[in-house]
């Protein structure tokens, strides 16, 4: 019997060693077992912003991505899940009127807000999403609670704010999310498309004031976490207002396993940003995973994705591998991003090298 079960066991450790791959077996230069790896993404969306902007809008951006990369660090040097990290990133960027996504969210043409947000656990294959929800301050939370709590994997509008709300997340008016930054960019597209703007957002602008911060520092975009932990899992999430001048009832690829968001132990996590309508389309979050399956880099995979499949100008793709290896790219001139990994880089970028 002992024999049988040191076989049993033997096999079970080197089919284990060849399921975990290469970073689980890591060893230091002394041969001694490394420290099991983290590694952590970010982005706040693929744009263009001006790369002559004032320098105190440049080092408000940087300090964000810095604030919301350090809270993912700190879960993940500590041995926390990728999901926490995850999560704790994207609540850090919604709350930021920096960026496109809970407070500082874009307009629709109705002058309101919807936001879409999604999350999924690469070891479990667990997938939570929201879309169109009003009244929730942070839609990744609700996300979360739709994956942890419900059997389902997506819920929408009134019925999702109703159960975000019912299980603790806490509820706005719509006026928290209002910023002058997105209003005026309504204003603007609404113009640009030949349609009459609204003259005022679509709830009382007392209550906006109210708010406060309303004049954030830029107009932002949507935002995005993927990560690797200790334990070898990945996880990936994205949250958005969605696209300026939307119609109500749109939904993008945000809250969209698959398009917006995915996440698969045995070959990545990836979070996009840009044309949504593309994204779902060529199913671009899942796209990067298959090409890491048949044995790209998610570099490659990613760079394929944006060369090949999408146009120029149509977005970003950031993306985490079971080893730890990072790309952060877009086919836009910026995507405000950050990386940061357990050999200790930590690091932010605005632009792309021309
Ligand atoms: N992908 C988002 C959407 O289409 C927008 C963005 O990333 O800027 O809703």
């Amino acid at each position: 019997v002992s024999i049988l079960h040191w076989n049993c066991t033997a096999l079970l450790s080197l089919a284990l060693c060849g399921i975990l791959g290469d970073s689980a077996r890591a060893q230091d230069a002394d041969g001694a077992p490394a420290a099991p790896r983290w590694a952590l993404a970010l982005h706040g969306g693929a744009g263009s912003w001006d790369p002559g902007m004032p320098a105190e809008q440049r080092a408000s951006l940087e300090a964000s991505l810095r604030r919301a990369l350090a809270v993912g660090r700190e879960v993940l040097s500590s041995g926390g899940t990728a999901m926490d990290a995850v999560q704790g990133v994207v609540v850090v960027l919604e709350d930021d009127a920096n960026f496109n996504s809970g407070h500082g969210a874009v307009f629709t043409r109705a002058g309101t807000h919807e936001l879409d947000a999604s999350l999924m656990d690469g070891a479990t294959l667990g997938i939570g999403a929201v879309a169109g929800v009003k009244r929730i301050k942070n839609p990744i939370i609700a996300a979360r609670l739709v994956m942890d709590k419900t059997p389902h994997v997506r819920m929408v509008g009134a019925g999702a704010d109703a159960f975000a709300i019912e299980n603790g997340c806490k509820e706005v008016p719509q006026s928290y999310f209002y910023t002058l930054a997105m209003f005026d960019e309504l204003q603007r597209t609404m113009k640009d498309l030949g349609l009459e703007p609204p003259a005022t957002p679509g709830y009382p602008l007392e209550d906006a004031a109210a708010s406060g911060d309303a004049a954030p520092d830029q107009s932002g975009e949507t935002v995005g976490c993927v990560a690797l932990d200790v334990h070898g899992n990945l996880a990936a999430g994205t949250s958005t207002g969605g696209l300026t001048a939307k119609l109500p009832g749109r939904v993008g690829d945000a809250p969209i396993a698959g398009a917006g968001t995915y996440a698969h132990n045995a070959t990545c996590a990836v979070s996009c940003t840009g044309k949504g309508e593309q994204y779902i389309r060529h199913s671009i979050a899942a796209r990067v995973s298959w090409l890491v399956e048949g044995g790209r880099s998610v570099d490659d995979a990613a760079a394929h994705c944006l060369d090949k499949v999408l146009n120029t100008g149509e977005g970003g793709i950031i993306a985490v591998d079971h080893a730890g290896n990072i790309t952060l790219r877009a086919n836009t001139v910026a995507m405000p991003r950050g990386a940061a990994d357990s050999s200790g880089r930590f690091e932010v970028a605005i632009w792309f090298d021309p």
